[in-house]
């Protein structure tokens, strides 16, 4: 059963003005589903056939370089459509919230360590808040289409809130002023989505 490119559950327009049209629909229809595409194809012959992408990350060191690549990109990039939403930003609530403060000091904190290792991750790549092994709250960063699942990072966790800061991710609006979509991609955040995710993580 080849991986399929997940709809966007929004129109490519409905994060406008925080991000445009035209790299919504570039980002899905053109990069996400590259990585889908070349998924399937480096998985060809492979018995990891009935793998979820999930189980496939956690095992990635088993892998070629082309599923790493592909694979976290497929799983990077799905997580990133469901915790944008129109009309989302604002703060967490109820037990995710009660969760920053505790093991991050306040939303403020988060929000300045989030929004750090977003712009000082170098080159592409992605920001990160985990629930780690101890099921506390984390911020991390990761290279190229890593992310904190695979067995090969440094910092492991379950991802609950992923942002893209690849080029592909902002430049067509915001074009080297990475930190200003950084300031935008807090205005679309899906905080409902987010702490489903945290509480799945938490079980
Ligand atoms: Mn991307």
């Amino acid at each position: 059963m080849a991986f399929q490119l997940p709809p966007l559950t929004y129109g490519n327009d409905a994060l406008e003005p925080h991000i445009d049209a035209m790299t919504m629909q570039i980002h899905h229809d053109k990069h996400h589903a590259a990585y889908v595409t070349n998924l399937n194809k480096a998985l060809e012959g492979n018995d990891a056939a009935g793998w979820s992408i999930e189980e496939i990350c956690k095992n990635i060191s088993k892998f070629q370089v082309a599923v790493r690549n592909n694979g976290g990109g497929h799983y990077n990039h799905s997580l990133y459509w469901s915790v944008m939403k129109p009309g989302g930003g604002g703060s967490p609530k109820g037990a995710l919230l009660d969760a920053i403060t505790a093991n991050l000091g306040s939303f403020e904190k988060f929000y300045d360590a989030f929004s750090a290792a977003g712009t000082t991750r170098f080159g592409s790549g992605w920001a990160w808040l985990i629930v780690n092994a101890d099921k506390k709250l984390a911020v991390t960063s990761t290279p190229n289409q890593d992310n904190p699942l695979m067995d090969v990072v440094e910092v492991k966790g379950t991802p609950i809130l992923g942002m893209d800061v690849w080029e592909h991710a902002y430049y067509l609006k915001y074009q080297n002023r990475r930190p200003d979509y950084i300031s935008a991609f807090w205005n679309v955040i899906n905080w409902d989505e987010v702490a489903l995710r945290f509480n799945a993580a938490m079980k």
